[in-house]
């Protein structure tokens, strides 16, 4: 069975989106930790970060990641990047996939 953010990739459970690109997709967090929290979701399924080798996609990651900054507002304040990776790095759907959080002054600490 296909993984839950697959399907959201090709719309087959509902999301918000804010963003497609031809290999990602950004939609809101559907438990939002920050006012503003988004989910980067590549089209492609790797369950993590260890497993991909695509380093075209690396970079989408971030360009993508600007691009809906800017599309928020999020440039004006500033905005967390975030990849958790695997067990220990708190890592629960097993699609890989960036957060950015935006909208109040995010913790100094990093976990
Ligand atoms: P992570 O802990 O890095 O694997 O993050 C998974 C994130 O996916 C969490 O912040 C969840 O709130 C979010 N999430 C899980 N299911 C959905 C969904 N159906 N739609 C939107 N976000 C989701
Ligand atoms: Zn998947």
């Amino acid at each position: 069975m296909e993984c839950v953010f697959c399907k959201i990739a090709k719309k087959e459970i509902p999301s918000k989106v804010v963003l497609e690109t031809e290999r990602i997709v950004v939609i809101e967090d559907i438990s939002p930790q920050s006012p503003t929290h988004l989910l980067l979701i590549p089209r492609d399924h790797y369950p993590t970060l260890l497993e991909c080798d695509d380093r075209e996609l690396l970079a989408d990651f971030f360009t993508v990641a600007m691009e809906v900054a800017r599309k928020v507002n999020a440039d004006e304040r500033g905005f967390r990047l975030v990849v958790n990776t695997d067990e220990e790095g708190g890592q629960t759907v097993f699609h890989l996939h960036m957060h950015l959080m935006a909208g109040r002054p995010l913790s100094g600490r990093m976990g």
